[in-house]
């Protein structure tokens, strides 16, 4: 099964994806992932990348579409997989199209404004395995420290108010349009975001088996 997580920063597209990852057995991609080990890395790409990381801006199509081309035809996509953070413009859904990729379920995780804000300056993030917790909502059993892997559990420099809001408009004129795109295509649900990540989750197992 090849599935989409779509919705706004802070919406909880990395914390479902995990869940759903886990359930059946098909690898999470995160293209903020991959390109954040990219940055931390300082490889061509990363350098390339961190300036619109870093400003709430994203990265241009050419360079997230190679990542995301390489990364599915690697040997353990072979059963499907979980697109997390791609697409994020029409162009990237339509090069997805180009690819051959057949997408069987877009989840649409719907979240308001207001809420994102709090959600993100909570927020931590494994610098080892990139799992995300939430200082309140969702911490790591010991304050600080990845449940997965035992990794650092920090907060992200572009979670910071500022550059949240910028990400914030990048997703309405950039990333929001691909709910009718999907949507046009019949293969969009929406989910209601909600304040536990566990009911958010059960809402988002079901729509995926449904
Ligand atoms: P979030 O969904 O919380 O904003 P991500 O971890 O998915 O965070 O992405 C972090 C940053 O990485 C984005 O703000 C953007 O700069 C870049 N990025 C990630 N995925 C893409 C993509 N598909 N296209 C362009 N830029 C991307
Ligand atoms: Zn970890």
């Amino acid at each position: 099964m090849n599935l989409i997580l779509l919705g706004a920063p802070g919406a909880g597209k990395g914390t479902q994806a995990e869940v759903i990852s886990e359930k059946l057995g098909i690898p999470q991609i995160s293209t903020g992932n991959i390109l954040r080990e990219a940055v931390k890395n300082g490889t061509e790409m990363g350098v390339k990348a961190k300036g619109f990381m870093e400003s709430g801006a994203l990265v241009p199509d050419e360079v997230v579409i190679g990542i995301l081309k390489d990364r599915i035809a690697e040997d353990d996509c072979k059963n499907g997989f979980i697109l997390d953070g791609f697409p994020r413009t029409v162009p990237q859904a339509e090069a997805l199209e180009s690819m051959g990729v057949n997408i069987d379920k877009v989840i649409s995780l719907e979240v308001a404004d207001e809420t994102i804000q709090g959600r993100l300056s909570g927020r931590r993030v494994c610098e080892k395995c990139g799992a995300s917790y939430h200082v309140e909502f969702n911490p790591p059993k010991t304050e600080g420290v990845c449940d997965k892997c035992g990794g650092a559990a920090v907060q992200r420099k572009d979670d910071a108010p500022e550059t949240v809001i910028e990400r914030l408009r990048t997703y309405h004129e950039q990333t929001a349009p691909l709910v009718d795109f999907y949507g046009n295509k019949g293969r969009l649900v929406k989910v209601q975001g909600q304040d536990e990540v566990k009911d958010t989750s059960e809402l988002v197992l079901k729509a995926v088996t449904a």
